[in-house]
Protein backbone atom coordinates (compact mmCIF):
# COMPACT_ATOMS: atom_id res chain seq x y z
CA UNK A 1 0.00 0.00 0.00
CA UNK A 2 0.83 3.68 -0.81
CA UNK A 3 -0.24 6.44 0.92
CA UNK A 4 -0.68 9.75 -0.69
CA UNK A 5 -1.39 13.09 0.54
CA UNK A 6 -1.36 15.16 -2.83
CA UNK A 7 -3.92 14.68 -5.79
CA UNK A 8 -1.22 15.79 -8.58
CA UNK A 9 1.06 12.44 -6.57
CA UNK A 10 -2.31 10.33 -6.63
CA UNK A 11 -3.48 11.32 -10.27
CA UNK A 12 -0.27 10.80 -11.91
CA UNK A 13 -0.21 7.02 -10.51
CA UNK A 14 -3.63 6.27 -11.29
CA UNK A 15 -2.94 7.75 -14.55
CA UNK A 16 -0.25 4.96 -14.71
CA UNK A 17 -2.93 2.21 -13.46
CA UNK A 18 -5.22 2.93 -16.13
CA UNK A 19 -2.72 3.21 -18.98
CA UNK A 20 -2.14 -0.87 -17.67
CA UNK A 21 -5.78 -1.53 -18.09
CA UNK A 22 -6.39 -1.88 -14.68
CA UNK A 23 -9.70 -1.37 -13.24
CA UNK A 24 -9.97 1.63 -10.43
CA UNK A 25 -11.86 0.91 -7.63
CA UNK A 26 -12.68 3.89 -5.01
CA UNK A 27 -13.94 3.71 -1.37
CA UNK A 28 -14.01 7.46 0.12
CA UNK A 29 -14.28 7.42 3.95
CA UNK A 30 -13.83 9.86 6.34
CA UNK A 31 -11.63 7.35 8.48
CA UNK A 32 -11.55 5.79 11.86
CA UNK A 33 -11.71 3.00 9.93
CA UNK A 34 -14.32 -0.33 11.28
CA UNK A 35 -15.52 -3.36 10.00
CA UNK A 36 -18.00 -1.51 7.54
CA UNK A 37 -15.39 0.01 5.94
CA UNK A 38 -12.89 -3.09 5.17
CA UNK A 39 -16.21 -4.87 3.56
CA UNK A 40 -16.42 -1.77 0.69
CA UNK A 41 -12.52 -2.94 0.35
CA UNK A 42 -13.36 -6.27 0.14
CA UNK A 43 -16.44 -6.08 -2.14
CA UNK A 44 -14.31 -3.24 -4.24
CA UNK A 45 -11.46 -6.07 -4.35
CA UNK A 46 -13.96 -8.55 -5.91
CA UNK A 47 -14.14 -6.12 -8.77
CA UNK A 48 -11.37 -4.28 -9.33
CA UNK A 49 -7.80 -4.72 -10.01
CA UNK A 50 -6.18 -1.33 -7.84
CA UNK A 51 -8.51 -0.50 -4.39
CA UNK A 52 -8.01 3.43 -3.86
CA UNK A 53 -9.74 4.47 -0.64
CA UNK A 54 -9.60 8.03 0.76
CA UNK A 55 -9.94 9.23 4.23
CA UNK A 56 -10.67 12.71 4.50
CA UNK A 57 -13.18 14.10 7.42
CA UNK A 58 -14.38 17.12 5.07
CA UNK A 59 -15.68 20.21 6.49
CA UNK A 60 -18.41 21.39 4.10
CA UNK A 61 -20.48 18.37 5.20
CA UNK A 62 -20.15 19.52 8.97
CA UNK A 63 -22.27 22.29 10.23
CA UNK A 64 -21.27 24.27 12.95
CA UNK A 65 -22.93 22.81 15.74
CA UNK A 66 -21.70 19.45 14.28
CA UNK A 67 -18.57 17.10 15.87
CA UNK A 68 -16.41 18.21 12.94
CA UNK A 69 -13.64 19.35 15.49
CA UNK A 70 -13.98 16.08 17.62
CA UNK A 71 -14.55 13.08 14.97
CA UNK A 72 -12.29 10.76 15.39
CA UNK A 73 -9.45 10.55 13.81
CA UNK A 74 -6.20 8.24 13.77
CA UNK A 75 -4.10 7.52 10.55
CA UNK A 76 -1.80 5.31 12.30
CA UNK A 77 -4.56 3.21 12.87
CA UNK A 78 -6.70 3.46 9.69
CA UNK A 79 -3.27 2.64 7.60
CA UNK A 80 -2.22 -0.53 9.21
CA UNK A 81 -6.78 -1.75 9.09
CA UNK A 82 -6.02 -0.67 5.21
CA UNK A 83 -2.67 -2.05 4.28
CA UNK A 84 -4.44 -5.14 5.81
CA UNK A 85 -7.59 -5.14 4.12
CA UNK A 86 -5.76 -5.14 0.53
CA UNK A 87 -5.96 -0.83 -0.26
CA UNK A 88 -3.78 0.10 -2.79
CA UNK A 89 -3.63 3.38 -2.53
CA UNK A 90 -4.50 5.15 0.49
CA UNK A 91 -5.35 9.21 -0.38
CA UNK A 92 -5.37 10.90 3.19
CA UNK A 93 -5.08 14.62 1.61
CA UNK A 94 -5.08 17.70 4.46
CA UNK A 95 -7.99 20.12 4.34
CA UNK A 96 -5.58 22.58 2.81
CA UNK A 97 -4.87 20.07 -0.45
CA UNK A 98 -8.43 19.89 -0.85
CA UNK A 99 -9.64 23.55 -0.02
CA UNK A 100 -6.68 25.45 -0.10
CA UNK A 101 -8.56 28.72 -1.37
CA UNK A 102 -12.68 29.88 -0.26
CA UNK A 103 -14.50 27.24 -2.10
CA UNK A 104 -16.76 29.21 -4.65
CA UNK A 105 -18.71 25.98 -6.60
CA UNK A 106 -20.91 23.93 -4.79
CA UNK A 107 -23.05 20.74 -6.19
CA UNK A 108 -26.21 20.57 -4.81
CA UNK A 109 -29.05 17.83 -5.68
CA UNK A 110 -32.57 18.65 -4.67
CA UNK A 111 -35.66 16.62 -3.68
CA UNK A 112 -33.55 13.67 -2.16
CA UNK A 113 -31.65 15.77 0.15
CA UNK A 114 -34.89 17.45 1.35
CA UNK A 115 -36.03 14.86 3.77
CA UNK A 116 -34.34 12.79 6.87
CA UNK A 117 -30.92 13.95 7.46
CA UNK A 118 -31.38 16.85 4.68
CA UNK A 119 -33.91 18.61 7.18
CA UNK A 120 -31.99 17.99 10.51
CA UNK A 121 -28.46 18.63 8.51
CA UNK A 122 -28.81 21.86 6.37
CA UNK A 123 -26.43 22.14 3.83
CA UNK A 124 -24.81 18.48 4.63
CA UNK A 125 -25.39 16.89 1.31
CA UNK A 126 -24.33 19.44 -0.34
CA UNK A 127 -20.77 19.30 1.21
CA UNK A 128 -21.23 15.35 0.25
CA UNK A 129 -22.41 16.14 -3.74
CA UNK A 130 -19.09 19.03 -3.50
CA UNK A 131 -16.59 16.53 -1.94
CA UNK A 132 -17.66 12.86 -3.87
CA UNK A 133 -17.35 15.22 -7.40
CA UNK A 134 -14.21 16.37 -6.59
CA UNK A 135 -12.91 13.35 -5.32
CA UNK A 136 -13.97 11.36 -8.38
CA UNK A 137 -12.36 14.12 -10.70
CA UNK A 138 -9.30 12.95 -8.85
CA UNK A 139 -9.37 9.82 -8.72
CA UNK A 140 -12.14 8.80 -11.85
CA UNK A 141 -12.52 5.63 -10.62
CA UNK A 142 -14.25 2.84 -12.54
CA UNK A 143 -16.59 2.12 -9.56
CA UNK A 144 -17.24 3.46 -5.93
CA UNK A 145 -18.16 1.93 -3.08
CA UNK A 146 -20.86 3.21 -0.85
CA UNK A 147 -22.46 2.14 2.15
CA UNK A 148 -26.29 1.58 2.28
CA UNK A 149 -25.80 2.68 6.45
CA UNK A 150 -26.04 5.95 5.08
CA UNK A 151 -29.32 5.26 2.55
CA UNK A 152 -29.80 8.61 1.76
CA UNK A 153 -26.65 9.89 1.13
CA UNK A 154 -26.30 6.48 -1.66
CA UNK A 155 -29.67 8.22 -3.25
CA UNK A 156 -28.05 11.25 -3.63
CA UNK A 157 -24.91 9.96 -5.05
CA UNK A 158 -26.61 7.55 -7.22
CA UNK A 159 -29.08 10.65 -8.25
CA UNK A 160 -26.24 13.05 -9.01
CA UNK A 161 -23.66 10.63 -11.22
CA UNK A 162 -27.12 10.06 -13.33
CA UNK A 163 -27.88 13.59 -13.46
CA UNK A 164 -24.50 14.92 -14.40
CA UNK A 165 -23.24 11.64 -16.41
CA UNK A 166 -20.65 11.03 -14.38
CA UNK A 167 -18.53 8.12 -16.50
CA UNK A 168 -18.44 5.96 -12.14
CA UNK A 169 -20.79 3.07 -11.42
CA UNK A 170 -21.97 3.08 -7.93
CA UNK A 171 -22.01 -0.43 -6.24
CA UNK A 172 -24.13 -0.19 -3.13
CA UNK A 173 -22.96 -2.34 -0.07
CA UNK A 174 -24.98 -3.83 2.91
CA UNK A 175 -25.14 -2.50 6.30
CA UNK A 176 -22.37 -4.30 8.67
CA UNK A 177 -23.30 -4.84 12.60
CA UNK A 178 -22.03 -5.94 15.12
CA UNK A 179 -23.16 -9.45 16.37
CA UNK A 180 -26.41 -7.92 18.80
CA UNK A 181 -27.30 -5.94 15.66
CA UNK A 182 -25.37 -2.31 16.72
CA UNK A 183 -25.36 -0.71 12.89
CA UNK A 184 -20.68 -0.47 12.75
CA UNK A 185 -19.97 3.44 12.92
CA UNK A 186 -16.78 5.82 13.98
CA UNK A 187 -19.05 7.48 16.40
CA UNK A 188 -19.89 4.31 17.93
CA UNK A 189 -17.03 4.87 20.44
CA UNK A 190 -18.36 7.69 21.37
CA UNK A 191 -21.25 5.83 23.63
CA UNK A 192 -20.79 4.88 27.15
CA UNK A 193 -21.99 1.32 27.88
CA UNK A 194 -25.58 2.47 28.92
CA UNK A 195 -25.71 4.20 25.70
CA UNK A 196 -24.37 1.89 23.55
CA UNK A 197 -26.83 -0.76 25.44
CA UNK A 198 -29.64 1.30 25.14
CA UNK A 199 -28.69 1.90 21.43
CA UNK A 200 -29.72 -1.66 20.63
CA UNK A 201 -32.88 -0.66 20.47
CA UNK A 202 -32.46 0.98 16.87
CA UNK A 203 -31.68 -2.39 15.30
CA UNK A 204 -34.36 -3.75 17.48
CA UNK A 205 -37.20 -1.40 16.22
CA UNK A 206 -36.29 -1.61 12.59
CA UNK A 207 -36.03 -5.93 12.64
CA UNK A 208 -39.41 -5.63 14.58
CA UNK A 209 -41.13 -2.92 12.01
CA UNK A 210 -39.87 -5.90 9.20
CA UNK A 211 -41.89 -8.38 10.94
CA UNK A 212 -45.26 -5.93 11.07
CA UNK A 213 -44.64 -5.48 6.93
CA UNK A 214 -43.92 -9.10 6.89
CA UNK A 215 -47.07 -9.99 9.02
CA UNK A 216 -49.44 -7.85 6.41
CA UNK A 217 -49.08 -4.19 8.03
CA UNK A 218 -49.23 -1.40 5.27
CA UNK A 219 -50.09 1.56 7.01
CA UNK A 220 -46.97 3.86 7.17
CA UNK A 221 -48.21 5.56 10.65
CA UNK A 222 -48.64 2.68 12.66
CA UNK A 223 -45.35 0.93 11.83
CA UNK A 224 -43.55 4.74 12.21
CA UNK A 225 -45.51 4.17 15.52
CA UNK A 226 -44.15 1.35 17.02
CA UNK A 227 -40.58 2.10 15.97
CA UNK A 228 -40.70 5.22 17.38
CA UNK A 229 -42.28 4.23 20.81
CA UNK A 230 -39.63 1.16 21.14
CA UNK A 231 -37.05 3.24 21.14
CA UNK A 232 -38.74 6.22 23.20
CA UNK A 233 -38.83 3.37 25.75
CA UNK A 234 -34.59 3.49 26.00
CA UNK A 235 -34.46 6.50 28.99
CA UNK A 236 -31.28 8.36 26.87
CA UNK A 237 -32.60 8.06 23.47
CA UNK A 238 -33.74 11.35 22.10
CA UNK A 239 -35.38 10.59 18.52
CA UNK A 240 -34.19 13.24 15.79
CA UNK A 241 -36.55 11.25 13.20
CA UNK A 242 -38.20 8.27 12.43
CA UNK A 243 -39.36 8.34 8.91
CA UNK A 244 -40.66 5.51 6.50
CA UNK A 245 -40.36 6.72 2.62
CA UNK A 246 -40.24 5.68 -1.16
CA UNK A 247 -36.44 4.17 -2.00
CA UNK A 248 -34.45 5.89 -3.80
CA UNK A 249 -36.98 8.82 -4.50
CA UNK A 250 -37.22 9.37 -0.64
CA UNK A 251 -41.14 10.42 -1.30
CA UNK A 252 -43.97 10.49 1.22
CA UNK A 253 -46.46 7.67 1.24
CA UNK A 254 -49.09 7.01 3.98
CA UNK A 255 -49.80 3.40 2.93
CA UNK A 256 -47.31 0.34 1.20
CA UNK A 257 -48.08 -1.46 -1.91
CA UNK A 258 -47.37 -4.33 -2.84
CA UNK A 259 -44.09 -4.12 -4.92
CA UNK A 260 -43.27 -0.67 -2.91
CA UNK A 261 -39.58 -0.45 -2.22
CA UNK A 262 -39.11 1.52 0.94
CA UNK A 263 -37.15 3.16 3.65
CA UNK A 264 -37.16 3.00 6.82
CA UNK A 265 -34.81 5.60 8.77
CA UNK A 266 -33.49 6.86 12.12
CA UNK A 267 -31.80 9.23 13.91
CA UNK A 268 -31.60 9.18 17.19
CA UNK A 269 -28.89 10.97 19.83
CA UNK A 270 -27.32 9.62 22.89
CA UNK A 271 -25.83 12.48 24.52
CA UNK A 272 -24.26 14.72 22.16
CA UNK A 273 -23.68 11.18 19.60
CA UNK A 274 -26.33 11.40 17.01
CA UNK A 275 -26.99 7.32 15.24
CA UNK A 276 -28.75 6.41 12.61
CA UNK A 277 -29.72 3.18 10.65
CA UNK A 278 -32.24 2.22 8.51
CA UNK A 279 -33.75 -0.90 6.41
CA UNK A 280 -34.65 -1.10 3.45
CA UNK A 281 -37.61 -3.39 2.44
CA UNK A 282 -39.35 -4.87 -0.57
CA UNK A 283 -42.89 -5.11 0.10
P1 LIG B 1 -17.86 7.23 6.77
O1 LIG B 1 -16.41 7.03 7.06
O2 LIG B 1 -18.74 7.09 7.97
O3 LIG B 1 -18.12 8.47 5.96
O4 LIG B 1 -18.29 6.02 5.84
C1 LIG B 1 -17.59 5.73 4.65
C2 LIG B 1 -18.36 4.71 3.87
O5 LIG B 1 -18.50 3.53 4.67
C3 LIG B 1 -19.78 5.17 3.48
O6 LIG B 1 -20.07 4.71 2.17
C4 LIG B 1 -20.62 4.48 4.52
O7 LIG B 1 -21.95 4.26 4.08
C5 LIG B 1 -19.88 3.18 4.70
N1 LIG B 1 -20.23 2.58 5.98
C6 LIG B 1 -20.22 3.17 7.21
N2 LIG B 1 -20.67 2.32 8.16
C7 LIG B 1 -20.98 1.16 7.52
C8 LIG B 1 -21.49 -0.10 7.93
N3 LIG B 1 -21.78 -0.34 9.21
N4 LIG B 1 -21.69 -1.06 6.99
C9 LIG B 1 -21.39 -0.81 5.69
N5 LIG B 1 -20.89 0.35 5.22
C10 LIG B 1 -20.70 1.33 6.12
Amino acid sequence: MRTITTINELRDVLRAERREGRTVGFVPTMGFLHEGHISLVNRAKEICDVVVMSIFVNPLQFGPNEDFDRYPRDIPRDSKLAEEAGVSYLFTPGVEEMYPSKMLTNVSVAEVTEPLCGASRPGHFDGVATVVTKLFNIVQPHYAFFGQKDAQQLAVIEQMVYDLSMPVTIVPCPTLREADGLALSSRNVYLSAEEREQALALSRSLRQAQAMVEAGERDVATIRDAVASEISQQPLAVIDYVELLQYPRLGYTARLAEGDRVLLALAVKFGKTRLIDNIIMNV
